[in-house]
């Protein structure tokens, strides 16, 4: 058992990512959601919003917390005492990068471990990218995200066309 940090952008948070969640809580004292403040990213969803809509999202797990944090994953970890990182794997997407990411990791910091849990079936073509994307024209992405996402992610869109108008 140990202490571990889920770091990424979650903008927004879609139900592959509390899967994750869910699964890897059980096999932990404590997961810390390590919201990436300031990424080179341009998001959707300001900081506060993404940590809102996550909390909101794994409310129901009372061994999670979320927080922010800026520069190196491993430092955040080292400061809230996680001795692992935790990364979802699509199968199809995620291999190259996520593996070296975890090398470049282990080479600033051999203490901290990468763990990769595969993604669900249901869940591995899922993305941030791609729910914001269809959701754009008007697909129902209602049952890809948690349900207190899909509201806020409707209105962002909305006010997205109407400021371009
Ligand atoms: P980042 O900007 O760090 O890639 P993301 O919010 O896109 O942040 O993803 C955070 C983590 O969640 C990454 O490890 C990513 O591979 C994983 N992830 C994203 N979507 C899914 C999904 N549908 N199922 C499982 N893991 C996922």
């Amino acid at each position: 058992m140990a202490r571990a940090i889920y770091p990424g952008t979650f903008d927004p948070v879609t139900k592959g990512h509390v899967d994750i969640v869910e699964r890897a809580s059980c096999n932990l004292d404590h997961l810390t959601v390590g919201v990436v403040d300031g990424s080179l990213k341009r998001t959707m969803f300001d900081i506060d919003e993404r940590i809102g809509m996550f909390s909101e999202a794994v409310a129901h797990l009372s061994n999670v917390s979320v927080q922010q944090y800026t520069g190196l994953t491993v430092n955040a970890a080292r400061e809230i005492g996680a001795t692992v990182i935790v990364r979802g794997l699509r199968i199809t997407s995620d291999f190259e990068y996520e593996s070296e990411m975890a090398l470049m990791n282990r080479r600033m910091a051999e203490d901290i471990e990468t763990i990769c849990l595969f993604s669900a079936l249901e869940y591995q073509i899922l993305s941030s990218s791609r729910v914001k994307e269809v959701a754009a024209f008007g697909a129902d992405v209602s049952n890809l995200v948690p349900p207190n996402v899909w509201k806020p992610l409707v209105k962002r869109l909305e006010e997205q066309k109407a400021s371009s108008k």
